[in-house]
């Protein structure tokens, strides 16, 4: 009985192991979360048992929380969820440094500790510290309350390095004599978070999906080190599952935009007004509902290409049913999706799935970019930087980004509302090519006309 709570941290452990293999693939996904979710309900009954029943405070946190996340759930819209998960895991960072603190004040009133729990707060502050500040950078970036452009400084690489050296000592100097270092742990606490800061700014709008994923992994890393502080196994456990699929996932965030992290890290690329690359101007040829039903009418293989406008027109059900009256008309329809496509990773298929679109229809751009010469209409939807021809010229925000290569389709049509570039701010040649046909307005307004023609 008294290592029952640590046989059920085993069994939560093991549901989120099998959890995460799960989410790996879009059609075992949301099993996936549901069995993540009963691991962590076992977790939390191991822990209530733990704490011999006593929880009164964990209650009181446990209303507060879902209190939050009841009024968050019902008036954040789906559009601002990037920026949402952006702010939660900047939340999980500051509860880690918040546990991190609750044991320090125990040490300062004259708690036993040993070296070990000491350099873990050490660990939790720094982590939990930057992952905080940090997501707060990348939540105002992708909510547009900051200009997505790098704020680059001179000297910039050499204070990081020398803060960082600051928080080593700092730590050093806290372990040496913990019964009389508050001043030292708050110190701790703002260098901290003043390395987050530091670190974000220099990352360009583009290179946000990089950010996300890089952040959650240290949300991960500092939830690790706060289950070492207060020796929580199964809080060692769930943190260092964050963590590692975080990396992987910044390694799969890398990987499609070809970029090394260091390179995302450090170089500032879009630092320039514009993003970088050419300006462009010439006729864009605009075309009606009509002509876009006529085209698609006739076409027999359609590739639909989603990208962050589709979200904001929540137009994912209407181009289900577009490609469905595509099928029934002897279509081969596909739909293929960038990886950092959207405001988050997985934001275009979280949408595509919501609409049931069937999982066998989603194709990776490696698969489409061969054949797709041989695609009669690519319809991209509300993309933009994804299908932008400029990431294959230098001295672009966008440059080595391998992109969708719908400019050559047979036909390509853009639904947006505007010919105004994307979010890593880089003009797009695609609008004006030969074989494209601007289709302009709000992308559900559109598709949901060229269906109404389609049943007329
Ligand atoms: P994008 O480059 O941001 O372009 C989206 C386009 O959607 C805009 O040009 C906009 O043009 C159009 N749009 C907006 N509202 C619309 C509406 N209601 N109807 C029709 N069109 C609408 O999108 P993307 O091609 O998906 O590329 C994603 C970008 O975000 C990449 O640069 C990526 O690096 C970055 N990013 C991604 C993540 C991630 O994890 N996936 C995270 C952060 C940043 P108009 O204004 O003219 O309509």
């Amino acid at each position: 009985m008294e290592n029952l709570p640590n046989y059920l941290y085993i069994a939560a452990s093991i549901f989120f192991i099998y959890g995460l293999k799960m989410l790996s693939k879009a059609e075992t996904a949301r099993k996936g979360n549901m069995v993540s979710a009963i691991g962590m309900l076992i977790a939390v009954v191991a822990t209530l048992i733990l704490a011999e029943l006593d929880f009164k405070w964990i209650l009181v946190g446990a209303v507060i929380g879902s209190a939050i996340g009841a009024s968050a759930a019902r008036l954040v819209k789906m559009t601002s969820m990037p920026e949402m998960v952006g702010l939660f895991n900047g939340f999980g960072g500051l509860a880690s440094l918040l546990v991190g603190w609750a044991e320090y004040h125990q040490i300062a009133g004259g708690a036993e500790s040993d070296l070990f729990k000491l350099i873990a707060i050490g660990a939790t502050v720094l982590i939990g510290g930057i992952t905080f500040s940090g997501s707060m950078i990348a939540y105002a970036k992708l909510a547009e309350k900051m200009d997505g452009k790098p704020i680059l400084f001179k000297g910039q690489q050499i204070l990081n390095v020398l803060l960082l050296l600051v928080m080593v000592s700092a730590t050093i100097g806290f372990c040496m004599a913990p019964a009389s270092a508050y001043p030292i742990f708050f110190g701790m606490v703002v260098v901290s978070m003043i390395l987050g800061v530091l670190v974000t700014i220099p990352i360009g709008g583009a290179d946000m999906p990089v950010v996300i994923a890089l952040l959650n992994s240290y949300s991960g890393l500092a939830a690790c080190a706060a289950g070492f502080v207060i020796m929580n196994n199964v809080l060692i456990v769930a943190g260092a599952l964050v963590g590692a699929s975080g990396l992987i996932l910044t390694s799969i965030m890398c990987r499609a935009m070809n970029r090394s992290l260091a390179n995302v890290m450090f170089a500032g690329v879009g630092a320039t007004a514009s993003g970088g690359g050419k300006t462009f101007t010439g006729e864009a040829k605009t075309v009606s509902t009509e002509d876009v039903y006529l085209m698609l009418e006739a076409a027999s293989s359609v590739v639909f290409v989603p990208g962050y406008g589709m979200a904001v027109a929540q137009a994912q059900h209407a181009v289900k049913e577009l490609g469905d009256l595509l099928e029934e008309n002897g279509c081969e329809v596909n739909y293929c999706v960038h990886p950092v496509a959207g405001r988050m990773p997985g934001h275009m298929n979280v949408l595509l799935a919501e609409a049931d679109v069937a999982y066998e229809q989603l194709v990776e751009p490696q698969d489409v970019n061969p054949t797709i010469p041989n695609v009669d209409v690519a319809v991209v939807i509300g993309a933009n930087d994804v299908v932008n021809p400029s990431a294959r010229e230098e001295g672009t925000a966008l440059y080595g980004m391998p992109i969708i290569d719908v400019d050559k389709a047979k036909v390509c049509i853009v639904l947006k509302r505007s010919l105004k570039p994307g979010f890593a701010g880089v003009d797009n040649p695609l609008f004006f090519a030969q074989n494209t046909r601007m289709f302009l307005g709000d992308a559900k307004a559109s598709i949901t006309a060229v269906v109404g023609e389609f049943k007329s």
